[in-house]
C-alpha cells in the first residue's frame, strides 16, 4: 500500500524555481532517504509534501490528493514534519511542547519518554535551556504525539555530537523494527541511512534522478549523484 505518491512535482519560490520533476513514493511501513547534494531540494520538498508552498503535480497522501490542502489538513491526515532547525516553543516546558502536539492514538507522553529517556529527566525544562540533541529529541517526540502514519525528518542529527546522533538513529531504527512507522528521512550520514532506510530517492537540481532499494545504490552511484 502507497502511503505517500509525489508525481512530477514542481514548486518555486517567488520566480525561482525550486523543483523541476520531484516523483517519490513511500509505501506503508517503509523507511526512505531522500538524498543529493546540498540545494538540490530536499527541503523544498519536504515543504511540498506539507502544503508549505505550493507545487504542482501528483500529491498523494494514503490516495488522497493532499496538492490543494492547507498544511493542518495535511499534519491531520497523518504526516508529521520534524522540520529542519527543529523548532519547539522554546518558553515551554518539554511536558507542555509534547502536549500541546498530542493528538489520540498509540503514542502519549509515556510512550514517547520511554523512546527518549532524556526527555523525561527534563520534563519540567523550559525547551530552551535544553541541549541541542535533547530540542532534537523534542521535535521527534512532538511529531510522534501527533501519532503520524508518516514520519518526516529533515536533517534530524545535524550539528549533534557523535554520542547524540547515536540515540537519536537507535530511535529511529526501533520506530522502523518495532512500529513499522513509515519514514522519510534527509540526512547526511550515509553509513546509518544505509543501514535503516529501505529505498533512496536522489535528487539532483530540482528532480528525483535515481531511485532504489540501499543494496542497488552502488558507491559509484553514490559517488557521482551525491557526492559521499
Ligand atoms: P540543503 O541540504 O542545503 O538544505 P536541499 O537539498 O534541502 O539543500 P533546498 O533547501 O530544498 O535544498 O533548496 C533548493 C533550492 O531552492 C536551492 O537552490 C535554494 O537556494 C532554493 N531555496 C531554498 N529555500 C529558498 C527560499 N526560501 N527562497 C528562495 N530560494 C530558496
Amino acid at each position: 500500500m502507497t502511503l505517500l505518491n509525489l508525481e512530477h512535482i514542481a514548486a518555486s519560490y517567488g520566480a525561482s524555481r525550486a523543483l523541476f520533476d520531484v516523483s517519490l513514493t513511500v509505501e506503508e511501513g517503509e523507511v526512505v532517504a531522500l538524498m543529493g547534494r546540498n540545494g538540490m531540494g530536499k527541503t523544498t520538498t519536504v515543504k511540498a509534501i506539507c502544503r508549505m508552498i505550493p507545487a504542482t503535480g501528483t500529491l498523494l497522501f494514503d490516495g488522497t490528493d493532499i496538492s490543494a490542502l492547507p498544511s493542518y489538513r495535511v499534519a491531520r491526515l497523518g504526516v508529521g514534519l520534524v522540520p529542519e532547525g527543529r523548532r519547539c516553543f522554546a518558553d515551554l516546558t518539554v511536558t507542555e511542547n509534547l502536549i500541546a502536539a498530542a493528538r489520540k492514538g498509540p503514542w502519549d507522553m509515556a510512550r514517547v519518554t520511554a523512546l527518549f529517556p532524556r526527555l523525561a529527566e527534563r520534563q519540567s525544562q523550559r525547551a530552551k535551556t535544553l541541549s541541542g540533541g535533547e530540542q532534537q529529541m523534542l521535535a521527534i517526540g512532538r511529531a510522534l504525539m501527533t501519532n503520524p502514519r508518516l514520519l518526516v525528518l529533515d536533517e534530524a542529527t545535524e550539528g549533534l555530537a557523535p554520542i547524540i546522533r547515536q540515540e537519536i538513529w537507535a530511535a529511529i531504527a526501533k520506530l522502523k523494527t518495532e512500529t513499522g512507522m513509515a519514514i522519510l528521512v534527509i540526512d547526511k550520514s550515509m553509513a546509518e541511512l544505509r543501514q535503516v532506510c529501505d529505498r533512496a530517492t536522489i535528487l539532483e537540481r530540482g528532480a528525483s534522478v535515481w531511485t532504489g532499494t540501499m543494496a542497488a545504490l552502488t558507491p559509484d552511484i553514490s559517488e557521482r549523484l551525491i557526492g559521499v
